[in-house]
């Protein structure tokens, strides 16, 4: 391979994978765990790579799972072994839930085969602006509801091929993702003439893993859900970039209020035009609208967190804020 196109795979394919993640399509067919799990840290204000989203979830890949299922005697039957290698490749359960302790928060599992007892779980979590990852198109996949608009559920799905911000109805979302057939009857409510007595005829089981980041938390939505979502519904590239802009933004602002602290909504309705011409300035061979562009997803992402400034150091988070938001531009446009 010459260094011309191993430089351009790193760039495009590898490097990507390495940089904190937005609300993304998984790159791969195994990542949906992991994406799932990165996109609920996101949520909670914590950046990570696909990588170490990957790493934390203990994702299996398909040539992980080939090298460890694979033996020779299998090729005399190649869809079993296929089957094998589907089965261990992937995230399982328990190391989502494993994953989400070493963040220091509180997985909560939901099991049930009870349509309004699940909805009920649900719907009680992202009350509480709880993210809530859930095993959906009968337990192939894993996604995240993220909240409600009004009745409606917003689900973000990695999935290739899916939007990855969606609503759902309360029936389309039991009916079409969040669903995994009874093991025992099947689906068909009945086994051996009598109902099912695993899902008692309900024929569904759902399971979901609430994130209840409890006081280990360092920027909490809360009540800003609803905020992030409408931001990011339909904005593509504010949704690939957003772990970026937020992993610059907590270097230069707080996650706590403390004395003297104003929110980071001040700084940019104060100083968003002195910016924009300061950079504009300096910036030749980016357009003042890509700067704007550019200073208005910072805004909206740094305005969906609690995210504070000290007003006596006003002067100090001016010039650290445009030495990141230089950065960027550099790195990304020139
Ligand atoms: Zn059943």
């Amino acid at each position: 391979m010459s260094a011309h196109i191993w430089s351009a795979n790193y760039k495009e394919r590898i490097l990507p994978l390495l940089e904190p993640m937005g609300f993304i399509t998984q790159p791969d067919w195994t990542s949906c765990g992991a994406c799932s799990f990165g996109h609920a840290s996101l949520l909670l204000g914590e950046t990570m790579s696909h990588d170490q989203a990957q790493k934390r979830c203990r994702t299996v890949s398909i040539p992980a799972a080939f090298r460890r299922k694979f033996a020779v005697n299998h090729l005399r039957n190649p869809r079993q072994l296929y089957q094998r290698i589907a089965d261990a490749a992937g995230t399982d359960p328990g190391w989502i839930v494993w994953a989400i302790k070493n963040m220091n928060w509180n997985p909560i599992e939901c099991n049930t085969f009870v349509e309004t007892e699940a909805l009920g779980f649900v719907d009680h979590h992202l009350d509480n602006g709880h993210p809530v990852i859930i095993s959906v198109d009968d337990a192939t996949h894993w996604a995240v509801l993220a909240g409600k608009i009004s009745k409606d559920y917003v689900l973000i799905d990695s999935g290739i091929g899916q939007q990855v911000f969606s609503t759902y109805t309360r029936n389309s979302l039991l009916e079409r993702r969040w669903y995994a057939l009874c093991d025992n009857c099947e689906g068909t409510g009945f086994r051996e003439g009598t109902i099912c007595d695993a899902c008692l005829g309900s024929c569904y089981e759902r399971y979901g893993i609430v994130i209840d980041p409890g006081n280990h938390l360092s920027r909490h939505l809360q009540s800003n859900a609803r905020t992030i979502i409408e931001a990011l519904m339909g904005n593509h590239l504010l949704q690939e970039y957003w772990g970026y802009y937020l992993d610059d933004l907590t270097d230069v602002f707080d996650a706590h209020h403390g004395a003297g602290s104003a929110p980071a909504s001040d700084f940019f309705e104060n100083h968003e035009e002195d910016i924009l011409e300061a950079v504009s300035y300096w910036l030749i061979g980016v357009t003042k609208p890509e700067v704007r562009r550019e200073l208005k997803h910072y805004r909206a992402v740094a305005e969906s967190y609690p995210l504070y400034y000290r007003s006596a150091e006003t002067a100090r988070v001016l010039a650290h804020f445009q030495a990141a938001f230089m950065g960027m531009l550099i790195e990304d446009y020139l």
